[in-house]
């Protein structure tokens, strides 16, 4: 059972908080995911129990109150959290992409605002750059803030935000006029405060409805709309406007090595459901597994499965050395993610006409599998970012 995803080289530390974790989605969470899903129920009590395992403040310095962990940590924990339910790693996943930008960025006064709350789970992190013409090319983004006073005014609608309606925070990179050249350079992350819940919830601010999604169901997806909404200068992200781009893109980068994580976990569960379904299921007098047409399927299996695992961990390990892990950030990310869809389906296939009954964990596996070749940078974004960091390194003498 243990053979997959094995990490070399984890501190005592590290295997504790895996082993802790690893029970706790054996017991809270894969018994009740599929009703929850079906039933597209926030897991509000699954959510409780990570708050006190301390999880939502795993990669937060211990100065302020978490447990100041690794992303390697982190990203192991996603993979067995998303072995359990992907949604749930969905909660924790923009939350701590915005503690590190907070952590990475924020100006002190930000730092010692936010860190202690959201450690504890109290604030809750949401985070946004897609709006309804623009996912993959960010530098167009068209929501805008304008200066008045001691505020800045925003305007304009964002969209696909996840835990849009049971975060408290969120950080929303909007357009600022820098006069900058390069679009790119006149973006600028805010720190806006809000209230949980949908409508109106503060005066020039509406998150409308859950969008009805193909699967991820439990954790809520939303728009963002902005009419005026003011938010003070002291909540700019860093404090100097025109950054924005530059602190969302390290958050991206991280939220990478994240998606990665959630597929090897739901690839890993794939495996794991076939590999006991090939053993149970007879046909022509024999179980399936000893059908060499199966044999190999779950040998390909196995083998996705721990390819992608060793790359997400190297780009994990590659980014707390504090050295830059776009090309491998991506890679991992692609990878992972087309490996997952390959999975699931093959799994999937060996389920039979069972796999695509609700009764089986199978059905859900392959509606999460696809929505990670899109977040966070589809295929396309990742091999073009990763082609540019090549031909940067490779650059021709000729
Ligand atoms: C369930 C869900 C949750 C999400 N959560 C969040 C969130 O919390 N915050 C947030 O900001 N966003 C979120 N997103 C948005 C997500 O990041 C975008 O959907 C994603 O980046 C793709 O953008 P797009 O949908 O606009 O597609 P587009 O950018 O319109 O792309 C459409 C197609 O064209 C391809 N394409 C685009 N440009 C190129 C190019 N230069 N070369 C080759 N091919 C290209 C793409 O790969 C894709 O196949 C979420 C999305 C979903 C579905």
């Amino acid at each position: 059972m243990a053979r997959l995803a094995q990490t070399a080289g984890l501190t005592d530390v590290q295997e504790e908080i895996l082993s802790t974790v690893r029970a706790f989605v054996d017991k809270e969470i894969i018994p009740h995911a599929q009703a929850l899903e079906h039933a597209d129920t926030y897991p509000a009590d699954i959510v409780e129990g990570m708050k006190e395992m301390g999880l939502f403040g795993l990669t937060i310095p211990e100065e302020f109150g978490g447990l100041g962990e690794s992303l390697l940590t982190y990203a192991l924990v996603v993979e067995q959290i998303a072995r359990g339910w992907m949604s749930v790693s969905g909660v924790i996943n923009t939350h701590f992409i915005v503690a590190h930008m907070i952590k990475q960025h924020g100006t002190d006064e930000q730092k010692r605002d936010y860190l202690p709350r959201m450690a504890t789970g109290e604030v809750r992190g949401s985070f946004s750059m897609s709006e309804p013409e623009l996912g993959s090319d960010v530098a167009a983004i068209r929501t805008r803030a304008v200066r008045d006073g001691d505020d800045f005014v925003i305007s304009g609608q964002k969209m696909w935000l996840t835990n849009g309606g049971t975060s408290n925070l969120t950080a929303v990179l909007v357009k600022t006029d820098e006069g900058a050249e390069k679009a790119h350079r006149n973006l600028t992350a805010f720190l806006v405060d809000k209230p949980e819940g949908y409508g109106e919830v503060a005066p020039g601010l509406t998150i409308p409805g859950k969008i009805d999604k193909m699967g991820y169901k439990g954790v809520d997806t939303t728009e963002m709309v902005f009419d005026g909404f003011r938010v003070p200068a002291g909540r700019v992200l860093g404090g100097q406007t025109g950054r924005g781009f530059q602190h969302m893109m390290d958050g991206v980068e991280v939220g990478r090595v994240n998606v990665a994580a959630r597929a090897c976990g739901i690839a890993l569960r794939s495996f794991e459901l076939a590999i006991e379904y090939a053993q149970q299921r007879r046909t022509f007098g024999k179980p399936i597994a000893e059908h060499q047409a199966i044999a190999f399927k779950l040998a390909e299996m196995a083998t996705k499965v721990e390819a992608a695992h060793l790359m997400m961990v190297n780009a994990a390990r590659l980014k707390d050395s504090g050295a830059r892990n776009d090309v491998e950030a991506g890679m991992a990310k692609l990878i992972a993610s087309e490996y997952c869809a390959e999975v699931t389906q093959e799994a999937f296939r060996i389920h039979g006409g069972y796999g695509y009954s609700k009764e089986y964990e199978i059905e859900r596996l392959m509606r999460e599998a696809p929505f990670l070749l899109i977040g966070e940078g589809t295929s396309e974004i990742q091999k073009t970012i990763i082609s540019r960091g090549l031909l940067r390194d490779y650059r021709s003498r000729g």
